[in-house]
C-alpha cells in the first residue's frame, strides 16, 4: 500500500462516507439492509390488503381469486410482489431501471427475500424476465437481472443467466391495451436449454407486475420444458383501476 491509499483508508475510518437514504437522500446514521430513513420506512406501499391467491390483484370479495383468475388462470402457480406500484416504490423503480442506479437492486433484494420466505415459496433455481438484446444494449443491463443475482446470494438458490431469452421485440407492454398485450407477447420468450428446467421449481423475478401477461408467456415456456412449478416474484404491483 503506498503513502497516499494508506492515507485515504485512515481518512475512511475517520470519516466514513456519507450514507443516504435510497428513496429521499435524507443522511442516515446507522444503515439497515433497506438503505433508508424511518421516516421512509414508514411511508412505503407495503401491500397489506387481501389479494387473489394466484395473481395478487387486490380483491374486495370474499373470493380467493381474482375473476381473472377464475376464469382464466395463469400458467404460474402463484405471483406475489412485495409494494403497489406507486409513490417513492415507483420513482425508486424508475432510477433502478431508466437512470443507471444499479446499487438499488441490493436494497430491493432484501424486500424479495423477506416477501419469498413470508410466501413460504420453495424454488430450486431462480431466473428473470429477459429483455430483447436491443434493449439490453441501449440501457446497458437488465434490472431484473440484477435482481435475481441478487435475491439468489440472500435466499441460497441457484441464479441461472439468460436461461429465458426474448426472442422477439415486442411493444412496451404499458402502452397496450389487455388485447393488444396478449398477442404482442405470442412466440416472445424462448428458453436456452430445454434440461434446464426439467422437475424443478423455478423462481420468476421480475420488478414490476402490470396484467402478469409476461409473467405468464415466461411461466409458459418454462412449463414447456417440464418445470414442475413456477413462482413469480415483483418488488411492485401495478394498480389497476
Ligand atoms: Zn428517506
Ligand atoms: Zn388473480
Amino acid at each position: 500500500m503506498n503513502l497516499t491509499s494508506c492515507i485515504n483508508k485512515i481518512l475512511s475510518v475517520i470519516y466514513p462516507e456519507k450514507i443516504t437514504c435510497i428513496f429521499c437522500d435524507a443522511e442516515i446514521f446507522d444503515e439497515n439492509k433497506f438503505g433508508m430513513c424511518d421516516k421512509c420506512a414508514k411511508t412505503l406501499p407495503f401491500i397489506k390488503e387481501k389479494v387473489c391467491k394466484k395473481c395478487g390483484d387486490l380483491i374486495k370479495s370474499m373470493a380467493n381469486y381474482c375473476d381473472m383468475c377464475q376464469k382464466n388462470p395463469p400458467v404460474f402457480e402463484k405471483a406475489s410482489s412485495v409494494f403497489y406500484y406507486k409513490d417513492n416504490i415507483k420513482s425508486a423503480i424508475k432510477k433502478f431501471k431508466f437512470d443507471g442506479c444499479k446499487y438499488l437492486s441490493k436494497y430491493f433484494a432484501e424486500f424479495l427475500a423477506d416477501k419469498y420466505f413470508a410466501e413460504k415459496f420453495s424454488c430450486d433455481v431462480i431466473t428473470y424476465v429477459p429483455v430483447h438484446e436491443e434493449r439490453l444494449r441501449t440501457r446497458g443491463y437488465n434490472q431484473s437481472e440484477l435482481l435475481a443475482k441478487d435475491l439468489s446470494n440472500l435466499i441460497n438458490i441457484p441464479f441461472v443467466k439468460d436461461a429465458i431469452i426474448k426472442s422477439k421485440k415486442t411493444l412496451y407492454q404499458a402502452d397496450l391495451n389487455y388485447k393488444q398485450r396478449q398477442s404482442n407477447l405470442i412466440d416472445a420468450f424462448k428458453v436456452a436449454n430445454n434440461k434446464l428446467f426439467k422437475d424443478k421449481s423455478v423462481l420468476l423475478v421480475d420488478d414490476i407486475f402490470t396484467t402478469g401477461a409476461t409473467a405468464n408467456e415466461c411461466a409458459k415456456v418454462v412449463k414447456a420444458c417440464g418445470a414442475s412449478k413456477v413462482f413469480v416474484l415483483t418488488i411492485a404491483h401495478t394498480i389497476i383501476e
